[in-house]
């Protein structure tokens, strides 16, 4: 018997065969003419295999009939053609095994459609439902995308640490790694204060979980000129928005010999490569996802692989958000940095396409993005998008020595702490670029799902840490 599972065993081709089947039952449905029905699905695609078992099984009176939402079955039978219209085929069991029953008084997935809050407090769950289900296939076949995207291009992928002993943008908003015990924390004295004392922690100094792997994306790009990085990252920002996580996935190209204009070149290929995979290869769930989550998901994808993103300055769009007739929580001015709602403005109602907004002001930025021939902006870009915003941000990094050490002391950086970036501008220094994208706010994107805590198997956010 071969062992087959329902994406394959609904294709016309399969009618005929005999097959072994594995899955967990949506529906039961007994008629008066002595069969059950049994809607089986085991995450193979979104739809589920109609299992029909006749009432001269052997365990029919004693299994089948009390088989619940959620058992787990096992199926031997044949693929016959299917009288519905929904579906080529269904399956004549045999035999049906039943490996676990489901209590149908305390199984929280029954039939009715549950709330998204509600299945973010059953994450073992819910992967068992349609929605969540589709969204870990989409989100799959965008990880395939984007390491075919890379690879085919000859980028290597390369692997940084998940702990690190740098901080990358100088920014606060880190989580620290330690094994020192909390309640009895060895200190020494430092200038008159107590301090704790690192050198008895496991890495002998403070540790962190990485916020972004491009510092160690760059090192490489300077020996392997192309390289990515796609690894999770951390970052302790209290912000509860429906865009933000504590523990979230990001791709990082950084390539060597590569300018602004590359950089934006590369971002938007890139962009175009994930949305049409998805819309190649994930076509049913992609129209769930249009029917039930956002009825324009499938048009807006479309549109943008064939568009071309507009790209303006930040001062060009400073420009447009002033002389906008909407009234914004924040104000704008040159100087000040855009916010998700100037950014959704933009991309959502002003040119209604995916934007790039390049060479922002210096002193927003980080130390290490390349300063222009103004002096006043740096060779930064955002690509922004309708409803998620910001979905990556990047640059063109400053390779010039002097400079980088200019604006590292700006930013009240230790360049001694930075030996070896700086290392990288001393030996073979060259122009280089790159980006971060945000795994789960494209996921977001792809299938309209309006929290960021739904497309990532166990969110991690402010005062929560189940499962
Ligand atoms: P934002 O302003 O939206 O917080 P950021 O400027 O902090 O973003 P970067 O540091 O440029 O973002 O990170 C690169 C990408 O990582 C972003 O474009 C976004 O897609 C994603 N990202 C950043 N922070 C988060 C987060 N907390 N949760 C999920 N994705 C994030
Ligand atoms: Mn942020």
């Amino acid at each position: 018997m071969r062992r087959t599972n329902v994406i394959d065993a609904l294709k016309a081709e399969a009618i005929g065969q005999e097959i072994k089947l594995c899955g967990w039952v949506r529906t039961r449905r007994d008629s008066k003419q002595g069969f059950s029905f049994l809607e089986v699905n085991d995450g193979s695609c979104l739809r589920n295999i109609q299992v029909i078992a006749a009432s001269d099984l052997p365990n029919y009176e004693s299994e089948i009939l009390k088989i619940g939402i959620g058992s787990s079955v096992e199926v031997d039978g044949v693929v016959v053609a299917s009288p519905g219209k929904e579906q080529a085929t269904e399956l004549k069991a045999k035999t049906v095994k039943v490996h676990g029953f489901a209590d149908q008084t305390s199984y929280p997935l029954q039939k009715k459609g549950t709330s998204f809050e509600f299945l973010r407090t059953i994450a073992h769950l819910r992967p068992r439902t349609n929605t969540f289900g589709a969204v870990a296939r989409v989100r799959n076949e965008i990880c395939r995308s984007i390491h075919n995207f890379f690879l085919s291009r000859g980028f290597v992928y390369v692997h940084a640490p998940i702990i690190t002993g740098s901080d990358c943008e100088g920014a606060g908003q880190m989580f620290s790694v330690t094994n020192l015990d909390l309640n009895q924390l060895p200190s020494k004295e430092d200038n008159g204060h107590k301090k704790v004392d690192y050198e008895q922690d496991f890495f002998g100094k403070p540790a962190n979980l990485t916020v972004s792997g491009q510092l160690e994306a760059e090192m490489y790009a300077m020996a392997l000129t192309n390289v990515y990085t796609f690894g999770p990252t951390f970052r302790a920002e209290n912000s509860n928005t429906s865009r933000h996580l504590a523990e979230f996935w990001m791709i990082e190209p950084e390539m060597a010999f590569c300018d602004l204009q590359g950089n934006m070149d590369t971002a938007e290929a890139f962009l175009k490569t994930i949305f049409s995979d998805v819309l190649k290869n994930c076509p049913e769930d992609m129209a769930f996802f249009n029917e039930r989550i956002d009825k324009t998901v499938i048009e807006t994808l479309k549109g943008i692989v064939e568009s071309k993103f507009v790209r303006l300055s930040y001062t060009e769009a400073v420009d447009i958000l002033t002389a906008s007739k909407e009234s914004f929580e924040f104000p704008v001015s040159w100087g000040t940095d855009l916010q998700s709602e100037h950014e959704r403005y933009l991309a959502e109602k002003h040119f209604k396409s995916p934007v790039i907004v390049y060479n922002y002001p210096r002193a927003i930025k980080s130390f290490y993005m390349r300063l222009n021939e103004d002096g006043k902006t740096v060779a930064a870009m955002d690509v922004l998008v309708p409803k998620v915003g910001e979905i990556i941000g990047g640059s063109q990094r400053e390779e010039r020595l002097d400079v980088l050490e200019e604006r590292m002391k700006e930013a009240n950086l230790k360049p001694e702490e930075y030996w070896f970036y700086l290392d990288l501008r001393r030996f073979g220094t060259a122009p280089h670029a790159g980006f971060g994208l945000g795994l789960e706010r494209t996921v977001q994107f792809v299938t309209g799902m309006g929290n960021i805590r739904d497309v990532i198997p166990f969110p991690r956010t402010p005062k929560n840490l189940e499962f």
